[in-house]
């Protein structure tokens, strides 16, 4: 199989499911050595263990995004443990399924929190790093939400707007120290998180199966059903290496 990560350190926040979950093995099987975080550790010591019983090199740290202190404390810890940073994927995110003036005060900050500022924490720390490598990728998960209306999620589509905004900034910022920054836009992708926002109609997982298989409101044009998180993740693997050298700033989505 393809090694474009051979010897390279991928770091990767919220990777304990999903999408994350899918990258993190992913990087590991093309040679990665993963650190990864996330708040729930079972899930995170499986992931650890998973890799780890293939051959492969990962390391899970428990680390919650919203909090500072934690992010830089999980990034510092990869990059002291591996020698360094290659490639970020900031990838963490929550979502509440609610109309506007619905939203609690905390909720909005939570999703805000998580979403933006959390991708904001990972990106402040991460990049000493990678300037200290002389140069790197980092990949930041947004969603087709930050450009195309949906309803109900305003926070959410707020926060995702907002990491755009911060990825074309950013990008500009650190050019010159060869670090590209760009931004993922998954469609729909079946996943725990869109499970959570359909959860309200505790749908028995038979009948959740055949609905992400068939779905006829996927955002993806045509397709008709949702992404595989594996789907997902292999073009987030693509995209976090140096196979595009000159992609920088830019939104690669995955739907129309
Ligand atoms: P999951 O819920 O499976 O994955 C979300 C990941 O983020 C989990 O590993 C979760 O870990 C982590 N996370 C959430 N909050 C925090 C936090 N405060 N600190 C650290 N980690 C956190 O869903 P997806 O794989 O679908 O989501 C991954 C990303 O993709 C998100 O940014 C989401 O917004 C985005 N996305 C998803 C779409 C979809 O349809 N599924 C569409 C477009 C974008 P833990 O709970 O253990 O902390």
């Amino acid at each position: 199989g393809a090694t474009r990560f051979t010897d390279k350190v991928v770091l990767i926040t919220g990777a304990t499911s999903g999408i994350g979950r899918a990258a993190a093995i992913r990087f590991a099987r093309e040679g990665a050595m993963v650190g990864f975080c996330g708040r729930r550790e079972e899930l995170g010591r499986e992931v650890e263990r998973e890799i780890k019983a293939e051959g492969g090199e990962a390391t899970y740290i428990r680390a919650d995004v919203r909090e500072a202190a934690e992010v830089k404390a999980f990034v510092d810890r990869i990059a002291g443990k591996y020698g360094g940073l290659d490639a970020c994927f900031n990838n963490a995110g929550i979502t509440v399924q609610k109309p506007l003036h619905e939203y609690t005060e905390d909720e909005w900050d939570d999703v805000v929190g998580t979403d933006l500022r959390g991708a904001f924490l990972s990106l402040k720390y991460e990049i000493p790093h990678l300037v200290e490598r002389g140069g790197g990728v980092v990949l930041v998960t947004s969603s087709t939400v930050g450009i195309s209306a949906s309803g109900g999620q305003s926070a959410y589509a707020a926060a995702k707007a907002g990491v755009l905004g911060m990825v074309k900034s950013a990008s500009l910022d650190y050019a010159a120290d060869g670090i590209r920054i760009n931004a993922l836009l998954p469609g729909t992708t079946n996943t725990d998180f869109v499970r959570g926002t359909a959860g309200a109609l505790d749908l028995p997982d038979a009948v959740w199966d055949t609905m992400a298989k068939t779905w006829a409101k996927s955002n993806v044009p045509g397709m008709r059903r949702m992404a595989t998180a594996d789907e997902v993740a292999a073009f987030a693997v693509t995209l976090t290496s140096t196979d595009f050298p000159f992609l920088t700033g830019s939104q690669l989505s995955l739907a129309g």
